[in-house]
């Protein structure tokens, strides 16, 4: 079987770990993603709801605004009784403080085709007022509303500059002189056609300028039969006919006919909505627009006796948005997450940061448009007249859930766990791959061990049996055989000895000798294992007690210092110093034995390695030496049987190899 290479090993093992990651990567966004979205369609809900309550609440009072005869709209109101003359009658719009007035109501005001500017709140001159029974306090205050609502009214060009006039009569003599113009009540009509073009100051930029992310709303309405715009629509004819029905002031017959938007032309706030008619005088639809100075104007045309009039309602903006819509969005659970964004007709009016946004910033009021970001959840307009007013909710960061961390946490042990399974299997690879490789280097080195002495044994003896050696070469050739043979005998004794301990049966037969026999011994069988070479053995020990013992198998000792001096041989063969030192020493309670060498060592980076079975520094082509690779780790094997350890030292130059053995 052809082994593998590390570098195929590596790329198999790199694909199959991609081929298992992509799947489980994107398994785990889409899962994440279906979360998200299921995240973003509750919140959507509760948008969708939001804006439906907001906008019941602004018709029901609109409902009741519309329905508000015509009349109403001055201090004294002329009343018909069945039977009776006429008599006058405060209007109800005439209370201060009014009670359930609209959210940011500023005042009503009415300004009839001279340009002549009214409001409810105070009669037509102080008699009047004194005699309706309005306190000096009470005129004063009621002043003051009407001042600032015809300040704001001329400020804006609707009705004629009057402004810092203290004496409301002598305002109202003024006005009259210098407004009696047709174009008194065209700056209304202007207003609405004005709009789309204004471009204020105190605008926070345009809904086209709101950094949102519009995926998921645009999927969500490909997704829905009908945009919620549309739904919203289709509500309101039924919600303002029962509201109409309730309304106080309009007698229900003629306004809920009248009253009733018809869903097709709801949309259309141009004025083409049918004419309100209430007793015998009329009124169209009300109309939304922005003044130049920011304030909400809510207006609409009316005709009593004959006479066209404009009358309506002043609306500060920001209590308008606080009080329809702020408290009721701050209030429920769609605001900890989502934004919301007020804008009439593409301008952003307010801009409601979610409650942790606001956590992160100081202020929001310095919030524009640019600074919305996140994803569209919905973008709807109120129901008529309030078409032009949109809600846009935007969620920035929606929590994940207990499913979206199950699922981050699922994938990342899952990650981890693919990762440590490859690196393991790698680990793995590599080693058998490895050992396949030594293993074939050992067969092919024991062969090649085994072949070259046996050759050479043959030739020399066969050259001894046909007499063709002089006598004086004869014992040079004895013991070139008898060596040969002993290095033949000693690597099939490793290769057996290896077979043992692969089937841990090395049986060695471990019993108390003397060190001081053990070191005759040593010297003996050492000095003539290096006695036909260019190599001295400088043999040298400490003195030892008799009754000093080593607990140890002789011929393994024997086996073991023969295989270092064997590799010392080998590997030093070229070097200048052709010295080999055993020192036996004693170090406390061990024997230490010390062989070394002055050849060319170790590199650092092998010396973990050379314990290894079959390993060999280098390779086939850079060794110089024969060998199998199995002398150390048979011998690392013995001493370890024989309660000892084995380190390499690298000393200056050459190896050196340290065997600590307890003494007994
Ligand atoms: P072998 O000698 O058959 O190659 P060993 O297990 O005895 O196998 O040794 C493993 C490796 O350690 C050798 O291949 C050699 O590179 C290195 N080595 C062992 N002893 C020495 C030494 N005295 N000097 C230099 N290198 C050595």
């Amino acid at each position: 079987m052809a082994t593998w290479s590390i570098s195929r090993l590596r790329w198999v093992l790199g694909l199959s770990l991609l081929a298992l990651i992509i799947p489980t990567m994107v398994l785990s966004w889409k899962a994440r993603q279906q979360i998200k979205w299921e995240a973003l369609y509750q919140q959507r809900q509760l948008a969708e709801e939001l804006t439906q309550s907001i906008d019941n609440s602004l018709q029901r009072w609109l409902a009741v605004e519309q329905a508000r005869p015509v009349t109403q709209y001055r201090y004294l109101v002329n009343q018909t009784q069945q039977g009776h003359t006429n008599y006058l009658q405060r209007s109800p719009l005439s209370k201060l403080p009014a009670n359930d007035s609209p959210p940011g109501l500023i005042g009503y005001f009415q300004v009839d085709s001279n340009g002549k500017l009214e409001t409810p709140l105070l009669p037509a001159n102080d008699s009047d007022a004194i005699a309706s029974g309005l306190s000096s306090l009470d005129i004063e205050q009621r002043r003051a509303i009407s001042n600032n609502i015809t300040a704001i009214l001329s400020a804006n060009q609707l009705v004629s500059q009057i402004t810092a006039v203290d004496d409301v009569a002598e305002m109202e003599v003024k006005a009259e002189e210098v407004t009696a113009s047709d174009q008194a009540q065209a700056s209304f009509e202007k207003l609405t056609q004005n709009q789309r073009s204004a471009n204020r100051s105190q605008s926070l930029g345009k809904i086209a300028e709101l950094d949102l992310e519009r995926g998921f709303a645009d999927a969500e309405l490909t997704t829905k039969a009908k945009p919620a715009r549309k739904e919203m629509r289709k509500r309101t004819p039924a919600l303002a006919e029962s509201i109409a029905t309730q309304a106080p002031a309009a007698p229900a017959p003629t306004t809920s006919t009248a009253y009733a938007y018809d869903s097709a032309d709801a949309g259309a706030n141009d004025g083409a909505a049918p004419a309100i008619t209430i007793f015998s005088n009329e009124a169209s639809p009300f109309h939304l627009a922005q003044l130049e100075s920011g304030h909400l104007i809510l207006f609409r045309d009316a005709w009593l006796n004959q006479q066209r009039l404009v009358q309506g309602l002043l609306l500060d903006q920001e209590a308008f948005i606080a009080d329809s819509m702020q408290q009721v969005f701050q209030h429920s659970s769609l605001s900890q997450f989502s934004n919301l964004v007020v804008a009439l007709q593409g301008n952003v009016l307010k801009i409601l940061p979610a409650a942790g946004y606001q956590r992160y910033t100081l202020g929001y009021s310095s919030l524009s448009a640019q600074d919305v970001t996140g994803t569209l959840l919905l973008q709807s307009s109120l129901s008529a007249p309030l078409t032009d007013l949109e809600l846009i909710f935007s969620a920035n960061r929606l929590p994940e859930g207990p499913g979206g961390t199950i699922i981050t946490w699922v994938s990342l042990v899952l990650l981890l766990l693919l990762f440590m399974v490859f690196a393991l299997l790698y680990w793995l690879g590599v080693r058998q791959i490895r050992t396949l490789r030594q293993q074939q280097n050992f067969i092919a080195s024991v062969s090649h061990e085994l072949k070259t002495p046996l050759t050479s044994i043959r030739m020399f003896s066969e050259m001894l049996k046909e007499g063709w050696v002089s006598p004086e070469k004869q014992q040079e050739y004895y013991c070139f055989i008898s060596d040969e043979s002993d290095r033949l005998s000693r690597l099939i004794t490793n290769v057996l000895q290896l077979a043992r301990m692969e089937r841990q049966e090395l049986n060695l037969d471990i019993k108390p000798n003397s060190v001081n026999q053990l070191i005759d011994l040593l010297r003996s069988r050492l000095s003539s294992q290096v006695a036909g070479t260019d190599f001295t053995l400088n043999f040298n020990h400490d003195v030892f007690q008799d009754h000093q013992h080593l607990h140890v198998d002789p011929d393994a000792m024997m086996q073991i210092l023969m295989n270092l001096v064997d590799n010392s041989l080998k590997f030093a063969k070229h070097a200048d110093n052709k010295n080999i030192d055993l020192h036996i020493q004693k170090s406390g309670s061990y024997a230490v034995f010390e062989i070394r060498d002055y050849g060319p060592g170790i590199p650092d980076q092998e010396q973990s390695h050379i314990f290894e079975l079959f390993y060999r520094v280098g390779n086939e082509l850079t060794r110089s030496a024969q060998g199998t690779g199995i002398g150390l780790a048979l011998v690392q094997q013995l001493v370890s049987e024989m309660g000892g350890v084995i380190e390499y030292v690298q000393p200056k130059q050459g190896a050196a190899f340290r065997i600590r053995l307890p003494l007994y």
